[in-house]
């Protein structure tokens, strides 16, 4: 630990909360720059929105959400029109405090009028979003799952999933939402900070009873009961890919400007908290992504009214113990140099379910045992085996055609010209254009900067981040739709900004090919 700065060149940094740390050269961080902001609610709803535009069904397992303040009359005005063409609908909403955690805030509603204008909502943006009404429950408690996942690279991207998770209870049994027990919530939020001052909170050394237990106890009950859990573990996983692969655009954009290519620095890796809700027919729902999750592995217990002591945890040890140690295993420097001659075996996704497997348990050691050059034993013989299970690449084939944005994004990066910045200036987009060969006849170069101020503006007055002037990520992908919505009238919009992504790419290529030296931008 370096409380007070640290003087020597590291392999591995730990940060506690940010990547930030303009001194790191070399090595790898557990962090990368502007995850905390790109997983927060309303950036990452932003995110799952432009998604959920593009591929609606794919990306149906995140509820319907709207920001707050601005997009209160959409909100208002969806709700009714959805009301109109179905009288019976009667919804219930859950608002959340932008950069809110364990609850904090939290509320629910059955009316867009219910929303508590005054105060809050104007200092404190928000997310406002459907709420799911029929949670799968067990003991008749609704909870949710605390699934740990490692991003180990961004280029090219590379995700590992952790086999057991945490499932949190609420502590009061379930009923679905009436206007008598919104205000309910122990009944209604899982969250472990809120739960923890019922009174019926159970601590429990057991990881399949208590008020927190491990997913996989939860697994072998449903299980039990003869639900298919392999399509469960195979729906996480899509869940978790996609998600992530909303996430990379912005992350890159980051990447770029904390970390230039070409110029020494660290490269990142982060363990994210996904938290999921599981539908009564086991449909698995994102809720949010946690750039830091807690990853301790103790609890307080009240030993008197307001007398709180640090009891350890074994559930929170038995799965984050693991998590840690096998992502340290994974991104092990000595092993790094080992790579080309090491080979972890693979496994298919229902293996998920199988902590012991033997394979798993003995191959890695027990290779590495015999390709340590003093033959001295691994480290890595004596571990258990991985709890971490590669996901992406693996089933990279699946997935890569929802990574169209990413490819908007790798566009605005090489416009971007100076490095070190996050947002495009009119001179940036207007090159764009004009390499791209996009302005014609229909489209001029002055309707391009009408098109660059109106959006520009438009997300720049949401005030998100006012540090930088120009256009930023979210506002270019708007305006490249707007583009390709333009150009291919009648085709679906993901078809319509793949056919325009293709175009630009195609014809940045050719112009680089004319103009090796000069480059495009
Ligand atoms: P926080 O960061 O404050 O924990 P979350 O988004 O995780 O905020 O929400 C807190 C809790 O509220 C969740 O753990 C879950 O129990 C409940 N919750 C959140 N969103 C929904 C939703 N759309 N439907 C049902 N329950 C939800």
């Amino acid at each position: 630990q370096f409380p007070f700065g640290r003087r020597l060149p590291c392999d591995i940094y730990w940060h506690g909360v940010s990547f930030h740390d303009n001194n790191i050269f070399s090595g790898q961080v557990n962090k990368f720059p502007g995850m905390m902001e790109t997983v927060r609610k309303i950036t990452l709803s932003r995110a799952m929105r432009t998604m959920q535009d593009l591929f609606p069904v794919e990306y149906n397992f995140y509820p319907r959400s709207w920001i707050l303040p601005e997009e209160l009359p959409l909100f208002v005005a969806e709700v009714q029109m959805m009301r109109d063409s179905n009288p019976s609908w009667k919804p219930t909403f859950i608002v959340k405090p932008d950069g809110g955690c364990q609850g904090d805030g939290i509320y629910l509603i059955k009316n867009p009028s219910d929303i508590r204008l005054t105060g809050s909502i104007q200092i404190r943006p928000a997310v406002v979003q459907e709420y799911i009404c029929k949670p799968l429950l067990v003991d008749k408690l609704k909870f949710d799952i605390r699934l740990y996942v490692l991003l180990k690279s961004l280029e090219p991207l590379e995700i590992y999933i952790a086999k057991d998770g945490l499932s949190r209870f609420c502590t009061e049994p379930y009923q679905e939402p009436t206007l008598k027990n919104l205000h309910q919530v122990f009944m209604h939020l899982t969250n472990y900070s809120l739960n923890i001052h019922s009174g019926n909170f159970i601590h429990s050394d057991s990881a399949n009873t208590g008020s927190k237990r491990t997913f996989s106890s939860i697994l072998c009950r449903l299980s039990s009961r003869g639900a298919d859990v392999k399509k469960l573990w195979s729906d996480i996983i899509s869940l978790v890919i996609k998600t992530i692969i909303a996430l990379t655009p912005e992350l890159k954009v980051y990447y770029q400007s904390d970390i230039p290519a070409g110029r020494p620095g660290p490269t990142c890796f982060q363990i994210l908290g996904f938290d999921i809700l599981l539908m009564k027919n086991l449909k698995p729902i994102l809720l949010e992504v946690n750039a830091n999750p807690s990853m301790r592995i103790e609890h307080e217990q009240e030993l008197s009214p307001g007398v709180f002591e640090n009891v350890p945890s074994p559930v929170d040890e038995e799965v984050k113990v693991a998590v840690i140690r096998d992502t340290l295993r994974l991104v092990d420097p000595q092993k790094k140099k080992r790579k080309d001659t090491q080979c972890l075996p693979s496994q298919p996704p229902s293996a998920i379910l199988c902590c012991r497997c033997p394979s798993w348990e003995q191959t890695p050691g027990a290779s590495e045992a015999r390709l340590e050059p003093d033959a001295s034993p691994s480290p890595e013989a004596a571990l258990p085996s991985l709890c971490l299970k590669q996901v992406f690449p693996k089933y990279a084939k699946q997935f890569s055609y929802l990574r169209l944005v990413d490819r908007v994004a790798a566009l605005f990066i090489r416009f971007l010209g100076v490095k070190g910045t996050t947002k495009l200036g009119p001179t940036g987009f207007r090159t764009f254009i004009r390499n791209c060969k996009l302005s014609n006849s229909n489209f001029s170069m002055a309707a391009v900067d009408i098109l660059y101020i109106d959006i520009t503006r438009r997300w720049n007055s949401m005030g998100i981040d006012h540090k930088e002037s120009g256009m930023c990520l979210q506002a270019f992908v708007e305006a490249f739709f707007c583009l390709a919505q333009k150009k291919y009238k009648s085709l679906p919009l993901h078809e319509q900004v793949a056919s325009l992504i293709e175009l630009c790419e195609c014809r940045l290529a050719a112009l680089h090919r004319a103009v090796p030296a000069s480059g495009t931008a």
